[in-house]
């Protein structure tokens, strides 16, 4: 893997700031082992934060040690898009409340107990309480809202006292890896859609798209994998010279000329490409209807669930955008609200035209339809369109990440993964795939969707890598909140559920109250990601393989109880593969007949 240049995040380490050179060699030294005893006296402010690899800890246990470096990996310049604002991915998705937060609690995972959990609210470490050493040792609430209260006015006013945190959905729950934790999925999702249309891959099918940031950037990368040439607009020059670096991208056009020429000689020779187009989406999309391309796939995945901090209206350069957002921030949104409805006027178009449209979670068609624009929902979701019959087998975005930092580890688990599922082929295309393909971004880890019962014959094969030597440290386990039983969002994983209980949130509670019952490394329960604030709540979880006999009883119950949960919901709502797989795994569902 070619490793990633790391950046300075705009600080001048040498000249401007002697504080953030000492942070810098602090991190450095820890990198090499060694225990940080000053960072809690450290003031606050933006520096390069990098997680510490290799088996030394600076903190009482693994378990804690596991959240610190995670922590710190989300906030990677490798891995996060803006990390001087501590924000990871998806608009402003942030993995602490501010850089005194951040200090607080690394400081304070550094001195808690192995019965004690650190409690965190939205992005701040408010308290530790005694529990016990199967407790999690960290608790964390993002952005949550009273339902009458739960709108964008309202979280900005809070956020703006500083009393609140979007925490998106990883982003705030330490497990973001990078682009490659959608990678899989987006992947899956355009492979589904080519067997779907075309009963084939997309071998000469060019895909619209649009939005190349921390998860739209997985996007040209996922469809060349399936075969097919991408055409991904981009408003942000920086983010495209960023998926061109990491391979994710393969070439760019500044102008509609040259990208449509590069598009039409690769779908004619039948040739993977992805081509990253500099242009506003509002305006690209329209013009492409002007002159009557209509490509085989349209989708989008700029951050349109934040028309302020998110989605960049047309009819302006960047520059001008970024000045308006703080000078005018209500004229910003109304002109970013009206490009969005433009660009799902051009999207509804080209579907009536004859391509293949899909809303790719991202609550585009919410907003114009917030906004006036009746026919928005014309198109469906990608969840109910191609991924709902592997949430019902509780599949999912299964993900780990390797704390020494050596990605001889991560070869070692996808090798143990191999042999343990010879005759999975989605886990052993994808697998080889992966190692091919994927740069890692911070610490070396892998996202593999697996179903209820390969998660946790996975989790214990991986802790037994830890206990016998064959990794050099422990393997963190986590997921998405994109996942089978762990949200309700109307408007992407539960729109158009069979039973139409699309948003009903017991059941990501439920998820999160027993993940944390059966012992879970760290829990979290969000609201707002993906779609945006009062669109969806989820949770997430995290379990650690230290290769011990406790997190080994830990594994098996939480990569169960975790999937099972999906299974349970998606049973609940009637879906036949789902009753299916609970009676096929003795699932007890106690009022689905046969499953009990
Ligand atoms: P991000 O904020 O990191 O990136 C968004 C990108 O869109 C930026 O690069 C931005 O410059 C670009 N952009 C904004 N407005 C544009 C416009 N008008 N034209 C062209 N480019 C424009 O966000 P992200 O992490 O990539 O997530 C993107 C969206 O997808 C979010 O709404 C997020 O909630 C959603 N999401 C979807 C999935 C999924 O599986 N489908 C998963 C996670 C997030």
């Amino acid at each position: 893997m070619k490793p990633l240049k790391a950046r300075t995040c705009g600080v001048k380490l040498e000249e401007e700031d002697p504080t953030h050179l000492r942070q810098a060699r602090l991190e450095q030294s820890e990198s090499r082992g060694h225990v940080n005893t000053t960072a809690s006296t450290t003031p606050a402010g933006p520096r390069p934060v990098r997680a510490p690899r290799g088996t030394e800890i600076s903190c009482k246990g693994w378990q804690q040690e596991a959240a610190l470096r995670m922590l710190m990996n989300n906030l990677d310049p490798e891995v996060a898009e803006a990390p001087d604002e501590l924000i990871v991915y998806g608009g402003a998705g942030k993995a602490a409340r501010d850089w005194a937060s951040f200090d607080a609690i690394c400081a304070t995972l550094r001195r808690l107990k192995d019965d004690e959990t650190l409690l965190v609210q939205s992005g701040k470490p408010v308290g530790v309480f005694e529990t016990h050493e199967m407790a999690p040792r960290v608790l964390i609430a993002n952005a949550n809202l009273v339902p009458d209260w739960a709108n964008w006015d309202e979280f900005r006013r809070l956020d703006a006292l500083g009393l609140t945190m979007y925490g998106q959905m990883t982003a705030g729950s330490w497990i973001y890896i990078g682009t490659q934790g959608i990678l899989q999925g987006t992947y899956q999702t355009f492979a589904a859609a080519g067997q779907k249309h075309y009963g084939a891959d997309l071998s000469g099918r060019l895909v619209l798209t649009a939005g190349l940031g921390g998860m739209g950037g997985a996007q040209p990368l996922a469809v060349t994998m399936a075969g097919g040439v991408a055409l991904c607009v981009e408003v942000d020059p920086v983010r495209i010279r960023r998926r061109l670096e990491t391979a994710y991208v393969d070439v760019s056009a500044e102008t509609v000329d040259e990208a449509l020429r590069l598009a039409d000689e690769a779908v004619k020779a039948k040739k993977p490409l992805s081509i990253a187009l500099l242009g506003n989406a509002a305006d690209v999309y329209p013009e492409l209807l002007r002159r009557g391309v209509v490509p085989d796939l349209v989708t989008d995945q700029t951050s349109a669930h934040d028309t302020l901090s998110g989605y960049v209206p047309n009819g302006m350069s960047l520059d001008e955008a970024v000045a308006l957002r703080s000078a005018d921030p209500a004229e910003y949104v109304r002109r970013a609200v009206a490009s969005i409805v433009v660009h799902v006027e051009a999207m509804v178009a080209l579907q009536k035209a004859g391509a293949n449209v899909f809303d790719y979670g991202n609550n585009i068609r919410g907003v114009a339809k917030e906004a006036g624009y009746a026919d928005a929902f014309a198109f469906e979701g990608f969840v109910p369109l191609y991924l709902r019959p592997l949430f019902c087998r509780g599949n999912g975005p299964f993900r780990w990440a390797a704390l020494s930092g050596d990605p001889a580890d991560i070869a070692a688990t996808d090798a143990a993964l191999l042999e343990a599922f010879p005759d999975n082929e989605m886990v052993t295309r994808w697998l080889k795939m992966a190692a091919e393909k994927v740069h890692f971004q911070g610490l070396p880890c892998r996202i593999c969707w697996l179903e209820y019962g390969e998660r946790a014959k996975a989790g214990l094969i991986f802790n037994d890598l830890v206990r016998s030597g064959k990794v050099k440290a422990p393997i963190v386990i986590g997921r998405d909140h994109l996942d089978s039983g762990s949200v309700a969002s109307p408007y992407r994983e539960t729109e158009s559920m069979r039973d139409g209980s699309d948003a009903i949130a017991d059941w990501p509670i439920l998820n999160a109250l027993l993940n944390t019952a059966a012992g879970a490394s760290w829990v979290s329960f969000h609201h707002g990601g993906g779609v945006g604030i009062g669109k969806s709540l989820h949770a997430g979880m995290v379990v650690v393989a230290d290769g011990t006999d406790m997190m080994e009883e830990r594994l098996r119950r939480v990569l169960t109880t975790d999937p099972g949960t999906g299974v349970m919901r998606h049973a609940d709502a009637g879906y036949p593969v789902a009753i299916e797989k609970a009676r096929e795994a003795g699932i007890d569902l106690p009022m689905v007949e046969g499953a009990s």
